[in-house]
């Protein structure tokens, strides 16, 4: 067995905002194995100088675009239309290209683990050798059936050869086909991570069968019948009553009802994801934090695809974040971008820095003595991360 290593740092912010000062950790066979603010053992590595967090959870991105973005187009059902012709010319080493970029980038601003969205159509050759933890959630995406059904089919194949921990999910409530949507909740029942209520016209097209998004889905499958768009009183509810939502992500929820923010209230193991920059970039309108802590509903940042954004790095949806919700602390923060996406899928030991855990953390320079919370307003890149026991930057 590999010796243990013992880490001294200025301090180490926790999962939940408390902060150990000053801080050793020893890290054996890839997890943290004692955390405490005195030395039990020697040698020591010295970074004194250093600010230790949990390396960062993207709750949700699509590695597989990196090479397309951003897109000019900003318009959400334009934005859609351009991106699907933008991805039938994409040639899979510039994906591949694409994907290696994105990691990089998004490990340098301390992101250790990505849930990230990937079209099953998708070689799962392109995810080989990645320089952070990748989970795939393969979209079933298709408003004709044959499509839809041929997707499920791809997914299924994608997630049998893919050197990543992949699992199938439906892209949106309402990019799926009805008949393969209900056939799929039957045989997986969970969700996992799902597209929901990201833009108002999603529920327009639920309550009233029209607006810019019913035209889309209409005119894609002439096929679908306006009862078969909307036989509920909101996105959320529609797959609600399939009971699917256990252990899911909630991907952009900016627009759901009050009831819906009461279902999920409901449940202690779902998680909202907001991605903040991707928010903007649509100008989506309609999040409200302060209602889903209200419920005290756990919320996950998330960068989403370089297509809907301008870089990706979760520094910047964090500063982003704290811009438009000035009052935030450290304590409401940590586990929105550490640990609640990673609860939310069970994932029991990830996303903190305790004893038992992955060794997975971020290190950032901190000679002035900055209080983390401005620490984490100032820089736009980490200075170490540390992945299963091993520093890979
Ligand atoms: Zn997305």
């Amino acid at each position: 067995m590999p010796a243990p290593q013992t880490y001294q740092f200025k301090n180490l912010v926790q999962s939940d905002g408390s902060v150990l000062s000053p801080a050793f950790v020893t890290v054996q066979q890839g997890r943290f194995t004692r955390v405490a603010s005195t030395a039990e053992t020697t040698p020591i590595t010295d970074y004194k100088n250093a600010t230790a967090l949990p390396g960062f959870t993207n709750a949700h991105c699509h590695l597989e675009l990196t090479a397309l973005g951003p897109l000019p187009e900003q318009r959400f059902v334009p934005w859609i239309i351009e991106l699907v012709r933008q991805k039938h010319k994409l040639a899979n080493n510039n994906m591949q290209a694409g994907i290696i970029k994105g990691c990089r980038e998004l490990l340098r601003s301390g992101v250790v683990r990505v849930f990230d969205h990937i079209s099953p159509e998708t070689p799962a050759t392109v995810f080989e050798n990645l320089p952070l933890k990748v989970r795939g959630f393969v979209e079933i995406l298709g408003s004709h059936k044959e499509r839809s059904l041929k997707s499920w089919q791809q997914g299924k194949e994608f997630c049998a050869s893919a050197p990543l921990p992949s699992h199938l999910t439906l892209h949106s409530g309402h990019t799926v086909h009805p008949d393969v949507k209900n056939a799929f909740i039957k045989e997986q029942n969970r969700l996992l991570s799902i597209h929901l209520a990201e833009c108002e016209s999603e529920n327009e097209l639920v309550q009233t069968q029209q607006g810019e998004f019913a035209e889309f889905i209409l005119k894609t499958n002439p096929e679908i019948t306006k009862a078969e768009l909307s036989n509920g009183s909101s996105a959320l509810q529609i797959l609600w009553e399939q009971n699917a939502f256990s252990n899911s992500l909630i991907v952009h929820g900016n627009h759901l009802s009050d009831n819906d923010i009461k279902l999920i209230a409901k449940h202690k193991d779902l998680c909202v994801v907001h991605c903040p920059n991707s928010y903007a970039f649509f100008d989506h309108g309609g999040f409200d934090f302060e209602r889903l802590q209200q419920e005290g509903i756990p919320v996950a940042l998330g960068t989403d695809g370089l297509v809907s954004n301008t870089e990706l790095n979760m520094l910047g949806e964090i500063q982003s974040f704290l811009k438009t919700h000035p009052k935030t602390d450290l304590a409401t923060l940590m586990p929105m971008i550490t640990l609640n996406a990673a609860k939310a899928l069970g994932l029991a030991d990830e996303g903190d820095v305790k004893e038992s855990y992955k060794a997975d953390l971020v290190l950032m320079h901190n000679t002035e003595n900055l209080e983390p919370l401005q620490l984490l307003k100032q820089k736009n890149q980490v200075d170490q991360v540390m992945l299963n026991g091993q520093w890979v930057i």
